[in-house]
């Protein structure tokens, strides 16, 4: 038997459960949605369900005192029960996100390149994508172009930081323009941290959230896949509030680091240009030395698979506006330190 009478045949399917809690991430959403002018009607709060009958009917229980809002996250106070969604993989928190947020014909800032998921899912909410490209080589916020990108139509700017695919850790004069103007155009936020944790080399990661004015703007999401080194495991929050924020394994930042100094340094010495990363676990190279006449991230990336036994990601397949960069090919290195040395052997030898 149950604690609420309810014996385990009886037991709600898990989705009914889910859409029974008092309030969810949609609502928060709705709530964003309203603040940002949308067209779409924000729907009524769902009403909170009354507490249990005491076990005794002797006495009436003393109302539960508010629980006091968590912080752990990034140092912002969230209240778990309202603001807080657990769900499949960030990639459902993304596309919940997208599809709650925007409605078609919204304008959605994004900074090119991007992790590729977002392009398809903003197009499936009809939205419009427009393109913010991060100045190379060290990727930094064109500041004035950002401003100018942000107009009547945008509903959303989309950050995500530490960056995929090039690990860069948005700095906080980047995340205070960003926020300035989310605010000052009435703009939702959607922050993708699935990295929050893999920052090195004294870099910090902020979550916008946490900037003046913005927590009530900001939907963030984060992934236990990518905290915990299970990615593929799908199982993350979103948060216009809190995710999961059990205590981290230690090792993981520093020992992600040691990979990336290595390889660094390796391809650094193979004559690749390697870009600045502080984060996740991805370093963009610049490849103009290796290519043949006529070739292209793409062309060097499938040659390098098949002759060298290496596979890099071309990242001009993660830029949505018009002639993105051939020459820069992004390497991952969340791998076991044998099967990055095999890889660095392989490249000393065909390259
Ligand atoms: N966002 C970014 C930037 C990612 O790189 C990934 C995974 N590659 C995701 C979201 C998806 O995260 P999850 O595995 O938790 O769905």
């Amino acid at each position: 038997m149950e604690a609420d009478g309810a014996t385990p045949s009886a037991r709600k399917p898990l989705n009914e459960l889910f859409c029974s809690l008092p309030t969810t991430i949609f609502e928060v959403m709705s709530k964003l949605g309203g603040a940002a002018g949308t067209k779409r009607a924000a729907a009524p709060p769902r009403p909170r369900p009354r507490a249990p009958p005491p076990m005794s009917s002797a006495r009436p229980a003393a109302p539960d005192p508010a629980p006091p809002p968590h912080t752990r996250a990034q140092g912002i106070p969230v209240d778990w029960a309202s603001e807080t969604l657990v769900t499949v993989g960030a990639t459902e928190g993304l596309a919940a996100a997208f599809l709650g947020l925007l409605n078609p014909g919204d304008e959605v800032v994004m900074f090119d390149p991007m992790y590729d998921s977002y392009v398809s899912m903003a197009r499936r909410a009809g939205a419009v994508i427009v393109p913010v490209r991060l100045a190379l080589p060290d990727l930094s916020v064109p500041l004035e172009e950002l401003a100018a990108a942000v107009g009547p139509h945008t509903k959303m700017i989309m950050l995500n930081s530490p960056h995929n695919p090039s690990g860069k850790v948005f700095s906080l004069p980047e995340l205070e323009a960003i926020a300035e103007l989310c605010i000052r155009h009435d703009v939702i936020a959607l922050c993708d941290e699935v990295y929050e944790h893999l920052v090195f080399g004294g870099a910090k990661h902020i979550s916008l959230r946490s900037l003046p004015g913005m927590a009530e703007r900001a939907v963030r999401l984060g992934s236990a896949g990518k905290t915990f080194s299970f990615t593929a495991w799908k199982v993350s929050g979103a948060r216009g509030g809190l995710h999961l924020h059990p205590p981290l394994p230690s090792t993981l930042g520093p020992s992600l680091e040691v990979k990336r100094r290595y390889l660094e340094g390796e391809l650094t010495a193979l004559g690749f240009g390697v870009l600045p990363a502080h984060g996740a676990y991805f370093l963009i190279t610049d490849i103009s030395k290796f290519l043949l006449p006529g070739e292209d991230d793409v062309g060097f990336a499938k040659r390098l698979t098949v002759e060298g036994g290496v596979t890099t990601i071309p990242v001009s397949g993660f830029y949505v506006g018009a002639a993105p960069p051939t020459h820069l090919v992004r390497f991952c290195y969340c791998k076991e330190d044998p099967k990055l040395q095999a890889a660095v052997e392989r490249l000393r030898t065909y390259l």
